[in-house]
């Protein structure tokens, strides 16, 4: 008999450590491939288009089907989006003499210093 691959375990029952792990990281991928497909350069475009008119980030992702927290997770693991997305919201922060502070981020303020400011990240444990 052939051996079967650990993704074909796993769809055959199989949860031990590999087939499962195998199955995670394929049906990843697939999700991040279609995530991929529907938010392209064309709509990550019309996002930041949307930014540099003054709208906030949930306003310029709406017209594209996105959330602000679909983008926020695009970019925790699409490196050059984020690089981008977080050059177009440092250049298009509202929380002009205010940036950086909570203040800032209280007036809108989107960028990464701003976003700090409001919600500083974790101490680890
Ligand atoms: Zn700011």
């Amino acid at each position: 008999m052939a051996k079967l691959s650990l993704t074909t375990r796993y769809r055959h029952g199989s949860r031990r450590p590999a087939p499962r792990a195998a199955h995670s990281a394929s049906s990843k991928q697939w999700r991040r491939k279609i995530a991929a497909s529907r938010f392209g350069p064309r709509e990550q475009q019309a996002l930041f288009a949307g930014l540099r008119k003054g709208l906030s980030l949930t306003q310029a992702a709406k017209p594209v089907d996105m959330t602000a927290n679909a983008v926020y997770g695009r970019a925790r693991w699409d490196e050059e989006f984020r690089d981008r997305l977080e050059a177009v919201l440092d250049e298009t922060c509202p929380g002009g003499e205010w940036c950086g502070t909570a203040t800032g981020a209280k007036r809108g303020g989107h960028c990464l210093a701003c976003r700090r400011a409001h919600h500083p990240p974790r101490q680890s444990r």
